[in-house]
């Protein structure tokens, strides 16, 4: 971590105990931080908890581990977990419940693996019953290939938990393999080192490329109260064209 970072980190957590402790209106449902509102982004305003670092998507995975089919008990106690790009707040509670868990990167550091998640040739097939990356394949130049690598190294019955970035209301995914100029790419796809910008059809690539069922999760699963408190869906929709205002947890079980 950054001096900047590790700068912003006090900031943020003297800002959660100070100011934003009262009135206790929302909870983070991974850390348990309670109060007045969450902090911004350039992105979307009131969505990033201030203790822990959580984002809306990060609540919605936890939330979708509530679900009685998609539960934490079933998807990750005792199981073999591979956690591409992993998240602090996210690893802390898989590693603790896991059978065996591993963290992996291709360019941070960090992990216990650097590892393309196009080319996982160090694991045999069926090697983990969980794969979790929370928006990595956007970086990905042969996603495809990354989708059947991930559904080869799972064990059948297996589960990868997705995300990706979304333009709101884009039917098809879009890629340009020609735009190479960073500026471009954050103009069209969002940011520099993304490579495309995903649409609805996310759920129908992965499975065509590997055979996966899909069950696509978001907030309209949860009661209206429990969105609200976890803030499941950001309070203010953000007006950038690329923003991600309806986040998505892609459930991927390969049969
Ligand atoms: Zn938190």
């Amino acid at each position: 971590m950054g001096v900047v970072q590790k700068a912003k980190g006090k900031i943020n957590s003297l800002a959660a105990r100070f100011y934003l402790a009262s009135p206790k209106i929302v909870q983070c449902n991974i850390c348990q931080w309670e109060g007045k509102h969450f902090l911004g982004t350039h992105w979307h305003p009131y969505t990033v908890c201030p203790n822990c670092g959580s984002a809306v998507r990060h609540r919605l995975l936890f939330a979708a581990l509530n679900l009685k089919q998609f539960s934490f008990n079933n998807l990750v106690a005792g199981k073999k977990i591979l956690h591409f790009a992993p998240e602090n707040i996210l690893s802390t509670k898989f590693k603790n419940a896991a059978a065996k868990y591993i963290t992996a990167d291709l360019l941070r550091s960090g992990s216990e693996m650097k590892l393309d998640i196009a080319n996982m040739s160090s694991f045999p097939d069926n090697t983990f019953d969980l794969l979790v990356a929370c928006d990595v394949l956007e970086h990905v130049p042969d996603h495809i290939k990354a989708m059947q690598e991930i559904h080869r190294i799972l064990s059948p019955g297996g589960y990868a938990i997705l995300t990706v970035p979304q333009k709101d209301h884009l039917a098809t995914t879009f890629e340009d393999p020609s735009i190479v100029d960073p500026k471009e790419r954050e103009k069209i796809f969002g940011q520099a080192d993304h490579l495309r910008i995903y649409g609805d059809d996310f759920p129908q690539i992965l499975t065509q490329a590997a055979g996966f069922t899909v069950t696509v999760v978001n907030e309209s699963e949860f009661a209206e109260e429990l969105v609200k408190k976890h803030v499941l869906f950001p309070p203010v929709l953000s007006t950038d064209p690329l923003a991600t205002n309806y986040r998505k947890i892609f459930i991927a079980h390969k049969s």
